[in-house]
Formats: C-alpha cells, structure tokens, sequence
C-alpha cells in the first residue's frame, strides 16, 4: 500500500491573529496538489486552533502542539486531549524535541501521551530524533530506537500515527540533514518497526522528516524512499510552505 505524503507546519509559539490570517490566506489560496495525494495539517499555538480552524480551506486540517498525558482535571496550564476532541481538532504533535529537552518530557511520558491521545481519538505525530552529541558519539539510532521503543510498548494502533524523526541539530539551524542521513535514518526506524511491531505497520506507517526543511531543499529529500513527507517550523510559517506541500507531486 502507498503511504499517502503527509506536510506538517508547526507553527510553535509565533503569531498574533492578525499574522495567523495572514498565513492562512496564503495557504487557502496555494495551488497544491489534491488530498488524495498528500495530507497537510498545520499546528498554530492552542489558543488560536478555533479560529485557524474556522478558517482554513477544508482539506487540510488543525493540530494542537501538545496534550496533558491523561484525562484532565487538576493540572494548571494544561490543555486535555479530551477538550481538543471536544473542538474537533484531529491530530497533536507529541514529543517534540523542545519539550523533551526544554520541558524534560522522557520518553515514557512522550509514550504515556501518545497511547492517550490515540485512545481519545486524536491522530498523532510523534516526534523522535537525536543532538548533535549523540550523532557525534554514534548513537543515533539507540536513541531514536528507545524513543520509539516506549511509543510501541504503549500503542497497539498505529493507524493514527505519523513518526516524525526530527534531529535536533537540524531544527532551526538551517542545518538541514542530506537526503542520505534522512533515508539512511528512515530506513532504519522502519526496520525497528518491521522487528518490533509488525511487517504491515513498518509499510504503512508513514515516517517524515523534520529540521530545516525549506522551499529549496524539499524536493531532494521527497525522493528518498522512506521519507513520507515532513515536519516543518520555520519555512511552514511562510509562503515557501506551498511549494513544500507541492514536494508530494
Ligand atoms: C520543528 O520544530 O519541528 C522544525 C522542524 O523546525 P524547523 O523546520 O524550523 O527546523
């Protein structure tokens, strides 16, 4: 089965309303390929996903950028996965490497909040990826493995999931990762996934790429074959954002 191209634009903590319309007019107007061919989701801070949402041409669709790891209740400043249901907003970014280095969220807590997310009804993109001191040491794929490792332990439907490998030496460096250390990467995770969940998850589960992605390096990196699409900051919050969504063609 093909895995359809997946886009994601993380807009993290940036824009005020008027700027957020501004870059929705851009997207409600980019000429892109049809959503038979690649999935676009972009992700706008928590207290602008209702009016994003309201106004965002209908085929592509909203992502908080976190969620509390349980149902809510007593947990000042947190945002449930159940009041992000309860908005009719489909998918969550979880595990992005600025909480897990920022925030300190470990692995097993990035695992905890992707199994409730998914069993709320969210669809979620799960970040993994290494620093530079790891891929220097020679470490990358024990540490994306163990990062993977404690989402597969908790997830049994890998249906609602997209992995993200996003290097964090790569994220808002303009240090991009060539097209072979993306694959070569890809490849692996995907092998983990054939070894330790099962042949058709490893096929099916798409796996994109995120840090530095831009409107010029974008096509390159889409033809290797194990990587499904992207994450991306920076360039998603521009009008280079379409000609990355049109890397699926
Ligand atoms: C990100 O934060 O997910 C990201 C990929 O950022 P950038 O594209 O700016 O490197």
């Amino acid at each position: 089965m093909a895995r359809k191209f997946f886009v994601g634009g993380n807009w993290k903590c940036n824009g005020t309303t008027e700027e957020l319309k501004k870059i929705v007019n851009v997207l409600n107007e980019g000429q892109v390929p049809s959503s038979d061919i690649v999935e676009v989701v972009v992700s706008p801070p928590f207290v602008y996903l209702p009016l994003v949402k309201s106004l965002l041409r209908p085929d592509f669709h909203v992502a908080a950028q976190n969620c509390w790891v349980k149902k809510g209740g007593a947990f000042t400043g947190e945002v449930s996965a159940e009041m992000l249901v309860n908005l009719g907003i489909p998918w969550v970014i979880i595990g992005h490497s600025e909480r897990r280095l920022i925030l300190n969220e470990s692995n097993e807590f990035v695992g905890d909040k992707v199994a409730y997310a998914l069993a709320q009804g969210l669809k979620v993109i799960a970040c993994v990826g290494e620093t530079l001191e790891q891929r220097e040491a020679g470490s990358t794929m024990d540490v994306v493995a163990a990062q993977t490792k404690a989402i597969a332990e908790r997830v049994t439907n890998w249906s609602d999931v997209v992995l993200a490998y996003e290097p964090v030496w790569a994220i808002g460096t303009g240090k991009v990762a060539t097209p072979a250390q993306a694959q070569e990467v890809h490849f692996e995770l995907r092998k983990w996934l054939h070894a330790n969940t099962t042949p058709e998850v490893a096929e099916t589960t798409r796996i994109i790429y995120g840090g530095s992605v831009s409107g010029s390096n974008c096509k390159e990196l889409a033809t290797k074959p194990d990587v499904d699409g992207f994450l991306v900051g920076g360039a998603s919050l521009k009008p280079e954002f379409i000609d990355i969504i049109k890397s699926s063609e």
